[in-house]
C-alpha cells in the first residue's frame, strides 16, 4: 500500500484551512475538467427537454449529410438519423452505464476491502486470493468472457465492467483498512464495547472514504471507455439504441466516405474521459492532506529567504556560529506570521550553548533555520543573518549550503526512531552519512562506521552495525544518531531535545557522552532543551526563549544563581529536587497559571 493512500486516509478537514472547493478550483486543469464535465453531464441529463429530433427516426433520403447541413448541425448517419440527437442521447447512455458501473464496483469492492482488511488473517487471505484471481486475467478479455456468458446487452456490459473493476477498489481499500484496523483509536472503540459492524461503519469507513472517492474519480473515465469498447464490439447497446461506442462502431464502415459519423462520437468520448481524468487528478491532490497543506507544492531544498531582508553585521567575528536578528515565520493562505523574532545567539568553538524555553517557544524553528531546513513553503526567513565562520549561510549558493549540512553543522533530533530509516541496518546508515561528504571505499566506510559506533558506546559494534533501528533500545538509537552527527567531524552540532524522549538514567548517560565528545573533539554544541536541570549539567552559557524571542542570555552559573527575567525564574523553579514531594507541585503550578504569565 502506498504512503499517499495512507496519508489520504487521515482525516482531512481542519478549521482555518483553505476549503476543498477553492483548492480544487484553484487547480486550473481540474477546474477545466470540472466545468467541461458539468456541461456534458447537464446536456445528457436534459436530453428529453432539448428540442432534438427522435434519435432513432430513420430518413433514407437524407443519408450521410455532412456537418452543418440544414436541419442537422452535426449531419446524419448512414440511416439518415440526426447525429446531434444521437450524440446527446448516446452520451446519456454511456455516462449512465459508466457511472453506474463505477458505483457498483466501488460499493462491492470497498465492502470486500473493508472486511478483508479489518478481519485480517485467514479471511483476508481467502478473499484477497480470490481478488488476485480476478486480476490475473487481462480485464478486457475477462469483460468479454462475462458478456459472452450473460449475452450481449447494455445491462450485461454494465455488470461485466463493474466486476472487472472490483479488484482495484478491493485492493486499495484493504491496504488502508489493514493499517487502520490496528490503530489505537480502533482499539479504543473496541474496548468501549462497540461491535465490529459499528466500528467498521463509524471508525474505519470515514477514514477510508477519501481513498474510495479518489479511486472512483480516477477510474470512472476508464469505465466509460470500457463501456464504449464493449458497445463498439456490438456487445453493449443493441440497435437502434445509441451509445457512444455503438455509434463509433457503426461509423467505422463509413470512415473514408463520411468520416464525421465516427469522428463525432470519438471526440465526445475523448472529452468525457479527459474531463473525468483532469477532475480525478484534482480530487486526489485535494484529498491528500500532505499535498494540501503545502498548497499542492513540495518544499524546496532550502528555506526561502526574503530578498529585502534586513541583514545585520557580524558582531561576533570570533564566533564559529553567529545568528543575528533572525526572524523566521510561516505563511498560510497568503498571511505571514513570525514564529521567531529578532533572535541573536553566538557560539564559539568548543563551547556549549543551551537554548531553553517551553514547548512552542520557537527553539526548533531557530535551530532548523541555521541550515535552511525549515520547510518552504510555508517557511520564510524574513530578516537576519547566520554567520558560519564569518560567512553568511543565507547568502550561500544552494550547492554550498547543502554540502555544509552534516559536514560543518550536524543535527541530532529528538526521536531517532523517526529520523533513522527503518529498512536499513544502522551501520549502513552511518556509512551513508560518511559517504555523502567523503570518498572512501566500502572497507574504509565500514571501519569508520564501526569505530564511530564503538566511540558512542555501542557494545559489540561490528555485530550491532548489522542490526535494524527497531532492534535497538531508545538510548542506543540516540547513540546512533550522535554517531551519525559525528560522522564528518562537524564544527557545530545542533542537538534538538536529544534526551527528551529518554528516561532519566539513559538521559544522564547520553549527556555524559555528549560532554565527553564535545571536550575530546572541540565541537561547538547548540543544545536545545526545556529542562534547566539538563542545562546546568552540560551548558557553558544559556539563552532563554519565550514566545519566539530570546529574553535572557548569560553564563549558566550566573543565570542560575541570579536570573533577571521573570520567566527564567519560573523555569528554574520547575527543576524538582529530591524530597520536595507535594510541595514542589504546589510551588510550580501557580507560576504557570494564565493570570501569572507576563
Ligand atoms: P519548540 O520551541 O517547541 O521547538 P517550534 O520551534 O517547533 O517550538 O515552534 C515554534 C512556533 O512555530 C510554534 O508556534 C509553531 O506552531 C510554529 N510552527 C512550527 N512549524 C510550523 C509550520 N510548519 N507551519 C506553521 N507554524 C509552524
Ligand atoms: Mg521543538
Amino acid at each position: 500500500m502506498s504512503d499517499s493512500l495512507l496519508a489520504a486516509a487521515a482525516p482531512t478537514a481542519a478549521p482555518g484551512r483553505i476549503s476543498s472547493w477553492s483548492l480544487l478550483l484553484g487547480n486550473r486543469l481540474a477546474a477545466i475538467g470540472f466545468c467541461l464535465l458539468v456541461v456534458l453531464a447537464l446536456t445528457a441529463l436534459l436530453a428529453p427537454l432539448l428540442p432534438l429530433p427522435d434519435p432513432n427516426a430513420t430518413a433514407p433520403a437524407e443519408r450521410l449529410q455532412p456537418v452543418l447541413s440544414e436541419g442537422h448541425l452535426l449531419g446524419t448517419d448512414q440511416l439518415g438519423r440526426d447525429m446531434l440527437s444521437r450524440l446527446v442521447w448516446g452520451s446519456r447512455v454511456s455516462m449512465a452505464v459508466g457511472f453506474a458501473a463505477t458505483i457498483v464496483a466501488a460499493l462491492i469492492g470497498s465492502v470486500i476491502g473493508l472486511v478483508a482488511g479489518y478481519a485480517g488473517g485467514r479471511t483476508d487471505n481467502l478473499v484477497m486470493r480470490g481478488v488476485d484471481m480476478l486480476m490475473a486475467f487481462p480485464y478486457i478479455l475477462l469483460a468479454l468472457a462475462i458478456v459472452a456468458v450473460l449475452g450481449p446487452g447494455l445491462m450485461n456490459a454494465l455488470y461485466a465492467i463493474a466486476v472487472v473493476n472490483i479488484p482495484f477498489f478491493a485492493r486499495n481499500v484493504r491496504g488502508v483498512t489493514l493499517a487502520l484496523a490496528r490503530a489505537e483509536f480502533v482499539d479504543a472503540a473496541r474496548l468501549s464495547g462497540k461491535g465490529h459492524l459499528s466500528i467498521l461503519a463509524t471508525e474505519v469507513l470515514p477514514n477510508v472514504l477519501p481513498v474510495i472517492v479518489i479511486t472512483m474519480s480516477t477510474t470512472a473515465g476508464w469505465m466509460i471507455l470500457e463501456t464504449a469498447g464493449l458497445s463498439f464490439l456490438g456487445l453493449g447497446a443493441q440497435p437502434p439504441q445509441a451509445d457512444l461506442g455503438s455509434m463509433l462502431g457503426e461509423g467505422r464502415a463509413q470512415l473514408f466516405t463520411a468520416p464525421h459519423v465516427s469522428i463525432v462520437p470519438g471526440v465526445m468520448i475523448f472529452l468525457i474521459v479527459i474531463s473525468l481524468n483532469l477532475l480525478g487528478d484534482g480530487v486526489r491532490d485535494v484529498l491528500d492532506p500532505r499535498l494540501r497543506s503545502g498548497a499542492l507544492m513540495r518544499p524546496g531544498p532550502r528555506t526561502e529567504v526574503a530578498r529585502n531582508r534586513n541583514r545585520p553585521e557580524n558582531r561576533a567575528p570570533d564566533a564559529i556560529l553567529n545568528v543575528e536578528g533572525l526572524e523566521t515565520g510561516f505563511s498560510h493562505n497568503g498571511q505571514y506570521a513570525p514564529a521567531v523574532k529578532d533572535v541573536s545567539l553566538h557560539l564559539r568553538a568548543g563551547e556549549c550553548l543551551g537554548l531553553i524555553g517551553e514547548s512552542g517557544s520557537g527553539k526548533s524553528v531557530t535551530a532548523l533555520s541555521v541550515m535552511g531546513l525549515v520547510n518552504s513553503p510555508p517557511g520564510l526567513i524574513r530578516n537576519g543573518a547566520i554567520y558560519l565562520n564569518g560567512e553568511d549561510v543565507l547568502a550561500m549558493p544552494e550547492a554550498k549550503l547543502i554540502s555544509c549540512r552534516g559536514s560543518r553543522v550536524a543535527y541530532i533530533f529528538q526521536d531517532p526512531l523517526t529520523t533513522l530509516h527503518p529498512m536499513h541496518p544502522i551501520g549502513r546508515q552511518i556509512e551513508e552519512a560518511i559517504a555523502a561528504h567523503q570518498r572512501l571505499d566500502r572497507k574504509h566506510l565500514r571501519e569508520r562506521s564501526i569505530a564511530l559506533l564503538e566511540r558512542v558506546g555501542i557494545p559489540e559494534a561490528a555485530e550491532r552495525a548489522r542490526h535494524y533501528p527497531h532492534q535497538l533500545s531508545g538510548g542506543q538509537r540516540q547513540r546512533v544518531g550522535i554517531a551519525m552527527a559525528l560522522a564528518n567531524d562537524p564544527d557545530v552540532i545542533v542537538a534538538d531535545e536529544p534526551t527528551t524522549a529518554l528516561d532519566v538514567t539513559v538521559q544522564a548517560q547520553i549527556l555524559d557522552l555528549l560532554r565527553e565528545l564535545q571536550e575530546e573533539r572541540g565541537v561547538a554544541l547548540l543544545f536545545i532543551t526545556h529542562d534547566f536541570g539538563v542545562v546546568s549539567e552540560i551548558c557553558d552559557r544559556v539563552a532563554v526563549m519565550k514566545d519566539g524571542r530570546v529574553v535572557e542570555t548569560g553564563e549558566t552559573k550566573e543565570l542560575l544563581s541570579n536570573p533577571q527575567h521573570d520567566y527564567t525564574k519560573r523555569l528554574i523553579a520547575c527543576v524538582p529536587e529530591i524530597g520536595q514531594g507535594r510541595e514542589f507541585l504546589s510551588r510550580v503550578a501557580p507560576l504557570f497559571r494564565p493570570e501569572s504569565r507576563s
